[in-house]
């Protein structure tokens, strides 16, 4: 309830008017972006979209999503996809209604497929009926989703590569959520974000997708535009060294410092419980390298990153949406090196306000 104290109030407007880089909220729900904008974020930085299909109150989405992934031809993934679109749009539509015009990141799914797909015998079971094919197809479509490394594997851009039509269900969402917006008149400010690029190739492959859907929304919808960002995670190092080309098919970046950690120590950022304590204890490491952003070796990558990335594009906006973006001395950091805004869980956001605003008093940005 801070937000109703007087006195919490009145020291955040004047944290607001010190501070010079934005704070974002990260969502994964409309109601995530309602809880940071409760907490003074200024837009959000990083939704991630792939928690839309656990649906508030309904398998839906769910199922439609498994059946897209289980599907053995196209047809029958667009089937799929045609439904779920409803609620992809629906989510999309009331988070860009809650920001009202401050900027909305939408990261495009991100997650290796058979994340979506149960594992146990029993749901799998459950799973065939409802769709209809038998236990032996069922395990067969599955089994051909594993890999042994996923977290390097067919997630992020990878899948809207190979599936362009998960692309376009989800670009057409994103496009006819805003334009309804604006119908109705309300703001809407989306800003697509595509995740673990790491070429400029890439980039452009999924532009023309963007492209083609806007034209037909807008004929569609008969509208003449509809403003949108289109930009790029930043999260594997071949990314932050080739920021010059990346940035000439982006408007913006954004730093996954999560998987920009683990990819440049090579550290998974799911075990590193085994040795990080002792690492710690003998001082191999100052801090833990996915809570505050170590400046030595992945912040001269970020650094690289946004200034190659700016030799092309003087505007081009910069952000960071890894868990460092509501880290205190991470905000610091972000803020000395020029970004735009810094992008945290809801939770976080008053902090890193406060951080970015003393980062302001204490710190000239060095550009
Ligand atoms: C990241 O990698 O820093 C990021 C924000 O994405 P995610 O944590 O969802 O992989
Ligand atoms: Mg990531």
């Amino acid at each position: 309830d801070l937000d109703k104290n007087q006195s919490y109030k009145n020291l955040m407007k004047l944290v607001d008017k010190t501070k010079v880089i934005g704070v974002r909220t990260n969502a994964e729900t409309p109601g995530d972006a309602e809880q940071g904008a409760r907490f003074g974020a200024e837009g959000i930085g990083l939704f991630r979209t792939e928690h839309m299909f656990y649906g508030e109150g309904s398998d839906q989405p769910l199922f439609l999503l498994r059946k897209m992934i289980v599907s053995k031809t196209e047809k029958e993934r667009r089937e799929a996809l045609n439904g779920l679109f409803v609620y992809v749009k629906k989510d999309i539509k009331r988070t860009l209604g809650v920001m009202s015009g401050f900027p909305v990141t939408i990261r495009l799914l991100d997650p290796p497929l058979h994340e979506f797909v149960p594992h146990d015998k029993e749901k799998l079971v459950q799973l065939s009926k409802e769709l209809g094919i038998s236990m032996s197809v069922l395990n067969r479509r599955v089994l051909a989703l594993h890999e042994n490394n996923p977290m390097l594997g067919h997630r992020g851009v990878r899948l809207g590569v190979s599936y362009p039509e998960i692309t376009e269900m989800q670009i057409r969402a994103i496009f006819e959520a805003s334009a309804e917006l604006v119908q109705e008149g309300k703001k809407a400010m989306p800003e697509i974000m595509i995740p673990v690029t790491c070429s400029k190739n890439e980039l452009k492959n999924q532009r023309e997708i963007v492209d083609a859907v806007y034209k037909e929304t807008c004929e569609k919808l008969g509208v003449k535009k509809i403003p949108y960002l289109y930009g790029t995670m930043i999260e594997i190092p071949r990314a932050a060294l080739k920021a010059n080309s990346m940035a000439e098919e982006a408007d913006f970046f954004s730093f996954g410092t999560n998987d920009l950690t683990q990819m440049s120590f090579g550290f998974s950022r799911d075990d590193i419980g085994g040795f990080l304590p002792k690492y710690l204890d003998l001082g191999i490491l100052p801090d833990d390298p996915f809570q505050t952003i170590d400046q030595e070796g992945v912040g001269e990558l970020i650094k690289i990153g946004v200034e190659r990335g700016r030799q092309t594009k003087p505007n081009l906006k910069v952000g960071i949406c890894g868990e460092h973006g509501g880290d205190p001395e991470s905000v610091v950091f972000c803020h000395k090196i020029g970004m735009n805004y810094v992008s945290c869980s809801p939770f976080r956001v008053p902090i890193a306000r406060l951080a970015a605003a003393q980062a302001a008093l204490l710190f000239p940005r060095e550009k």
